[in-house]
């Protein structure tokens, strides 16, 4: 198979990241007989250096026209870096809400994993995260009180602001389809996050999801309201398979979990529309701190092209073998920095490695 893949290397870790992801996606088209075509485009800072704006309509049609896009990250330091003096629509930022409003990807989804080899980092108690956790936050993107009418007036001498969460069933059907899809390729259980007991757009989401529900007779469907969610997610975050929820309460809560993994840079992110086509990115942002210093963790970027291996090309193996490769890195002892345990006692049982010897060490493991 061909892989035709744009990549955005972005700004500050983003080149060496998405070096280092390439160079494991090339390992797998070796082993599995696929060949993968990569075509840079400029987004960010890197593209206003270049260009004068974050993103040029070229680059977005050279998005359009490929299956999935790769990217690192984008930004600088927002104190220092000339980018943040510009225009807040001419700044990096601007950018990605372009791209990803041109593709209209309307699915975000998280993954947030706890592995054993790094449960030390966990931030709960060891009575919980000796459970493990292994968890798909699925955040409805385009609507709800994010997308709103929203105003501020003055009544009766005093200011009043409002915003305003509306959702369409038809928003709510296409999120929840792309849930249960990926629940299948999964341990079939979809928790559906809302506030029915107050909100009618709640009420609306969980008659769609239900409605959905019934072309999944495999999938398992529970309903939890968002503030039990919030709650569960630090007191028993094994439960959970798929999270299914809109817009305002996956922001919050898909941070939370990504927050009681501890490990910033593991964690992978998609961005779906109704084709095949993806953005695939990890969690985290240029660390410019870190930028140019071979000291980045790439297996976030990694573990997003083995998503994207998953979700736009349904190379199901092939990810296996990425997931697989991180898994036994990480049980063969060897840590970037950012996941290096404090103490040094704790940390002389590992082997403390750069990026490059990062990605170097995947390949061979795939
Ligand atoms: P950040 O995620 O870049 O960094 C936070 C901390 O985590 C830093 O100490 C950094 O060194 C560390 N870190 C992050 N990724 C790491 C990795 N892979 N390996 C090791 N350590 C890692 O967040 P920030 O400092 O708030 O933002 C920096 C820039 O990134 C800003 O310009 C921000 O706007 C941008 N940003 C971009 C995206 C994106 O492109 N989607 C997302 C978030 C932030």
């Amino acid at each position: 198979m061909e892989l035709n893949i744009v990549c955005i290397p972005g700004d500050g870790i983003g080149p060496e990241i998405v070096t280092e992801a390439k160079k494991v996606l090339d390992a797998v088209g070796e082993k599995f007989g696929h060949t993968m075509k990569y075509t840079d485009i400029l987004m960010g800072g890197a593209s206003i250096d270049v260009h004068g704006v974050p993103l040029t309509d070229e680059a977005i049609e050279t998005a359009k026209g490929a299956d999935a896009v790769l990217m690192g990250s984008i930004g600088g330091d927002t104190a220092t870096s000339p980018w943040y003096k510009l225009e807040p629509n001419l700044r990096p930022e601007a950018g990605l809400l372009k791209l990803r409003k041109s593709l209209q990807l309307f699915a975000n989804l998280r993954p947030a994993i706890l592995y054993d080899e790094l449960a030390g980092a966990c931030p709960l108690k060891e009575e919980i995260s000796k459970a493990g956790f292994d968890m798909m936050i699925m955040r409805e993107l385009t609507g709800g009180l994010y997308f709103g009418e929203r105003y501020t007036k003055e009544v009766d001498g005093k200011l009043v602001a409002t915003d305003t969460l509306t959702y369409s069933e038809d928003e709510i059907r296409r999120i929840a389809i792309k849930g249960f899809d990926i629940a299948m390729k999964r341990r079939k259980k979809v928790t559906s996050v809302d506030k029915a007991n107050v909100l009618d757009s709640s009420r609306l989401w969980r008659k769609v999801v239900e409605e959905v529900a019934k072309d999944y007779p495999q999938v398992t469907l529970e309903h939890m309201l968002v503030d039990n969610c919030a709650m569960q997610l630090v007191k028993d975050p094994a439960q959970f398979d798929v999270i299914l929820t809109e817009n305002m309460f996956g922001d919050i809560l898909s941070d939370e979990a990504s927050m009681v993994t501890g490990s910033i840079g593991m964690l992978a992110s998609a961005s779906l529309n109704d084709t095949r086509f993806g953005l695939y990115e990890p969690s985290h942002g240029s660390a410019p701190d870190i930028a140019g210093k071979d000291i980045a963790n790439p297996i976030a970027t990694v573990l997003s092209a083995s998503m994207m291996l998953r979700y736009s090309f349904d190379l199901d193996k092939e990810a296996d073998a990425i997931d697989g490769a991180v898994k036994k890195v990480l049980q063969d002892g060897y840590r970037t920095a950012d996941i290096m345990p404090q103490e040094k006692e704790e940390a002389a049982a590992f082997k403390l490695v750069g990026c490059k010897e990062m990605g170097d060490l995947l390949t061979q493991r795939i």
